[in-house]
């Protein structure tokens, strides 16, 4: 258990959060943030960066605050590279914002940031995820930011000997250079960054600035060159260093969560600490550093996807609250990884044996906590499968019957009498499909034997014979996952003389594993294979008879 949470961290940052809003900003709504680059299809681990916030800021409306979650999506930011797989066409982009960048060949969408921020807006309705949208080219090129700019420019100097403290100290011989370096470089520094009327990118250099007038002149790569008023010009941004602080202060954020490479010394998040105070008039928010998240075994994409996982993959393989109790289960400060193979069956059946506990009032407080906060925001519950079968009978039955809706709906009806549709075991059902469709490897999927294995059936002795006839005269007593279970690990106690509850002994094993593998050979021509309770209502009783020979 050392993975999961002592207490709840979520309720504490509420707590933090909520107490800091009313030092700053008292009776104003409660501003949290998160921030993404739509630079190229958003990683799965990058979903921390909005599931921080949105936990802390749902538990604090569900305390009755009024509180609002920033999504700033950075799509005024450069576009820096050609992702593969894309035309290397796209080369005469770069230094654009992601705005002005076509979207990838045969996409629905305006622009490269549109095209890479549909999937993800499309996730977090999903989750449950309610926030405010914020474009940065909107709030730039609409002027939003002017006074800002302005301000930011008149302190460049302040800004320049704030940068200056992180800059690397250098080697005695280096040293005199490198001040002379800085004395030129404090001269020429300013933290705003224009596009280039012409060519559209940010390959432009700023030549002068009057504070008075506002006239900036700059040149570009691309040998144009001109002079602005400032005060009217919108088409440029402050470097981010400074852009990030400046919107702090100007959203008055107090909770913004970042990677762990934001915070070494120089980086934004600490230099921002210092302008935002020093410039801005503000304060830097409450922040905590988030881990990275992994993801083991997911199967090879295509490279138009960008051979990246997005939340919208996972959301394909599980069901919305079990990604977010991911999240919510963990620190921020640990690192976890989301399976994509085998482990994602155990993951249900610990996020299912977490559902039985919190049913029967034996949960933990922060497992409780946990819990809660996947299955519903303050804005209610989010969508539910009504009957859930346990993820890994799903897979192992939507894999014998190759999605066949008859034959699932019969097997599952075995299950569960109650189950009347499908529908009633969706949207999981279609999840464990997609997962079986799309990550399991096809040697590793599960082909029942059509007729039964002669040969194999020639070879067996009286003993053996036994075992099968004690199965098949068990099954209809024992059709339930709990029964089968009950039944296939007796066959080989009764055949030993043993009472069903006995204790294993070595004997006792070497004989089930006997058992099991002969089973398997008879069922799938496999030594191993799904679960054998799971296997055999899979099967259906008539098939099983059918294939074992008696
Ligand atoms: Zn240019």
């Amino acid at each position: 258990m050392a993975d999961t949470t002592e207490t709840d961290w979520v309720s504490r940052f509420a707590d933090e959060v909520i107490s800091e809003a009313e030092r700053r900003a008292p009776g104003k709504p409660i501003v949290c943030a998160s921030g993404l680059s739509p630079s190229g299809p958003i990683h799965l681990g990058n979903l921390r960066e909005v599931t921080t916030p949105h936990l802390v800021a749902d538990e604090i409306r569900r305390r009755g605050h009024d509180c609002v979650h920033l999504l700033s999506w950075d799509d005024y930011d450069r576009f820096r590279r050609v992702p593969t797989g894309i035309d290397p066409s796209w080369a005469e982009h770069i230094g654009k914002p992601l705005t002005s960048v076509p979207a990838p060949p045969g996409s629905p969408y305006a622009s490269w940031a549109e095209h890479f921020k549909a999937p993800m807006i499309e996730a977090l309705a999903e989750l449950g995820v309610a926030y405010t949208g914020i474009s940065q080219t909107e709030q730039y090129t609409a002027g939003t930011y002017r006074e800002q700019i302005l301000l930011a420019m008149r302190e460049r100097e302040r800004i320049n000997a704030v940068l200056a403290r992180y800059r690397t100290k250098e080697t005695k011989e280096g040293k005199e250079a490198k001040e002379a370096k800085e004395a030129k470089e404090a001269a020429d520094y300013y933290p705003y960054k224009p596009y280039c009327e012409l060519c559209e990118r940010d390959l432009t250099t700023v030549t002068a600035y009057d504070d008075d007038s506002t006239e900036l002149a700059y040149t570009c790569e691309c040998g144009f060159g001109e002079t602005v008023r400032l005060a009217e010009h919108d088409r440029g941004k402050l470097v981010w260093k400074v852009d990030w602080p400046m919107r702090w202060a100007y959203e008055g954020v107090v909770f913004e969560p970042s990677g762990v490479d934001h915070h070494s010394p120089g980086s934004a998040w600490i230099v921002g600490g210092q302008i935002v105070g020093e410039v801005f008039g503000g304060e830097r928010p409450i922040g905590p550093m988030y881990a990275f998240v992994g993801i083991t075994g997911m199967a090879k994409m295509s490279s138009s996807k960008g051979d990246v996982p997005t939340p919208a993959d996972a959301l394909e393989i599980m069901e919305a609250p079990v990604l977010r109790w991911l999240y919510a289960r963990r620190k921020p400060a640990q690192s976890f990884k989301i399976a994509f193979d085998q482990e994602i069956q155990r993951l249900y059946d610990e996020w299912d044996s977490l559902g039985r506990k919190v049913a029967t009032e034996t949960a933990q407080p922060a497992e409780l906590a946990a819990y809660e906060r996947a299955v519903r925001t303050s804005e209610g519950p989010l969508a539910a499968t009504p009957r859930p079968v346990p993820y890994r009978t799903l897979a192992s039955i939507v894999d014998i019957t190759t999605g066949d809706d008859d034959q699932t709906l019969r097997i599952l009806r075995d299950l569960d009498g109650e189950l009347t549709s499908l529908d009633e075991a969706r949207p999981r059902l279609d999840r464990a499909q997609r997962w079986i469709d799309t990550q399991v490897p096809a040697d590793q999927r599960t082909r029942v034997r059509e007729s039964p294995d002669t040969e194999l059936l020639a070879t067996l002795d009286e003993a053996d014979r036994d075992s099968l006839r004690l199965l098949v005269d068990g099954l209809d007593e024992h059709w339930s996952l709990d029964g089968l279970t009950t039944l296939v690990y007796g066959v080989p106690k009764v055949q030993a003389g043993l009472v069903p509850d006995a204790k294993a002994t070595p004997e006792l094993k070497t004989a089930q594993r006997a058992f099991f593998a002969l089973l398997y050979r008879l069922l799938v021509g496999n030594d191993t294979g799904p679960r054998l309770p799971t296997l055999l209502l899979a099967v259906g009783a008539d098939r099983v008879r059918k294939l074992v020979g008696v």
